[in-house]
């Protein structure tokens, strides 16, 4: 059996080839069970834009003494070995890892990956808007999904997101296995009865209700 690879990245952009990683946290698990774990910043060599800054907290000052990239690269390639990826929306974090390798001369990235963020799409197709989600298949929208908030964070830094990674795929397997502790109302997972636009959760007076997101022409609202 292959090793999964859990990982994410955190970028001074959103272009997989011009930007640069300022941060990577992988985890691999082992079929026998053991657990590695890898974790470094990076010096990108030019200045942080502040939006960055904002959604991440890494400042130019953290990264300063930080290695250059050509000093990583390809120990991050070795790291990966023939593990099977595992991300939330995986391209991204694979267009910066594979142009990194090419930059460095490194071995090229294979293309065995697993999308948690496809995985969702499939299982839940109009998963509904947590209060603090920020959107349907966001890894946020998921931690609250799944119940993971008490315990885990979407802090957009890379080993808190890997930890909330790690879960949120062992639910959606369960989910899809049939093994969930969780069973869902329709209209939570596949939208509004009536338009099938997704759903959005508010909670009033601790009532949870789901409220069409297509609010202006429909107006459903359903206590769950
Ligand atoms: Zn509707």
């Amino acid at each position: 059996m292959e090793s999964l690879v859990f990982l994410d990245v955190e970028t001074t952009g959103l272009d997989g080839y011009r930007d640069r990683v300022l941060e990577i946290y992988m985890l691999k698990v082992v079929h026998s069970g053991d657990v590695e774990e890898y974790h470094t910043m990076i010096n990108p060599e030019r200045s942080i834009p502040g939006y960055i800054t904002s959604l991440t907290g890494i400042t130019d000052e953290d990264v300063r003494h930080a290695p250059l990239e050509r000093d990583v690269a390809c120990g991050i390639r070795e790291f990966i070995g023939d593990g099977i990826l595992v991300a939330h929306n995986l391209n991204f974090d694979r267009r910066f890892l594979a142009s990194m390798f090419k930059r460095n001369q490194c071995r090229p990235l294979h293309a065995k990956g697993i999308d948690t963020l496809e995985i969702s799409r499939r299982l839940f197709p109009k998963l509904c808007i947590y209060p603090e989600g920020e959107g349907s298949h966001k890894l946020k929208n998921l931690m609250y999904h799944f119940r993971l908030e008490r315990e885990f964070a979407n802090s957009h830094r890379a080993k808190d997101d890997v930890f909330l990674l790690v879960q949120v795929y062992r639910h959606l397997e369960s989910y899809a296995r049939g093994q969930s502790p969780y069973s869902y109302p329709k209209a939570m997972i596949h939208g509004c009865p009536v338009c099938h636009s997704a759903m959005r959760m508010e909670i009033n007076h601790g009532k949870r209700e789901l409220v069409c997101v297509n609010g202006t022409s429909c107006n459903q609202r359903l206590v769950v």
